[in-house]
């Protein structure tokens, strides 16, 4: 799967940042919105200077929230990304790396204490940001795995763990692994598959059901 799609997807340079900190920002506002929207909002965020930890937490919330609001739910976005911010400022002295440099475990389980941080968007951080082998198990890569007939779950830990079983643990393949399903989902194993052309159409179970 991972060489068929590799064959049919550019998914280089997928998460262009300055810095780790701003992969950790669009991990937050990356939730339930499309990647045009959280760029939309990161420019702002560049252009207003808001990009490192201390300019977060002096912002004022009603700023942050107008600048957030293209990506939706920004209420929400705004008030997690300023509790990330003075978090790492109050337990790490503003310098967002220290959590990344935690054993993986570790990092994953204080991220996930930290409001408004999910497996997900945990995940994303330590992936992305941290060049941590950890599988980033969305929602997407539920769908494909299911409609493939690969793995019939869409429980997060459960996908995680499969995929960490079967794919070789190291950050670059994970990332890549997972560029390349968020781009098969966009392009064909959407909420209404495409298979016609889709890489995966001769093997996978739904478009092999649905030819017979
Ligand atoms: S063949 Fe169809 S169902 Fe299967 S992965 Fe491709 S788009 Fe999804």
């Amino acid at each position: 799967m991972y060489e068929r799609l590799g064959a049919s997807f550019k998914v280089e340079n997928w998460w262009p940042a300055e810095s780790e900190f701003e992969i950790m920002i669009g991990a937050i506002l990356t939730q339930q919105t499309t990647w045009e929207n959280v760029e939309k909002v990161m420019t702002d965020l560049k252009a207003n200077g808001l990009l490192d930890v201390d300019s977060l937490v002096r912002i004022d919330n009603d700023t942050l929230e107008e600048i957030v609001m293209p990506a939706g739910f920004y209420r929400q976005k705004a008030s997690r990304i300023k509790g990330l911010a003075e978090y790492i400022k109050v337990h790490y002295d503003s310098n967002p790396l220290a959590i990344m440099n935690r054993p993986l475990e570790e990092a994953r389980r204080e991220l996930l204490s930290i409001r408004g941080i999910g497996e997900e968007t945990a995940d994303s951080m330590l992936l992305f940001a941290g060049h941590k082998p950890k599988f980033v198990a969305a929602s997407y890569v539920s769908r494909i795995l299911k409609r493939t007939g690969i793995l019939d779950s869409e429980d997060y830990d459960e996908i995680q763990r499969y995929v960490e079983s079967i794919v070789p643990p190291k950050p670059e393949i994970y990332a890549k692994f997972y560029a390349l399903l968020i781009q098969l989902a966009k392009t064909h194993c959407k909420a209404r598959p495409i298979c016609g052309g889709c890489p995966l159409e001769r093997e996978c179970a739904f478009s092999v059901r649905k030819g017979e």
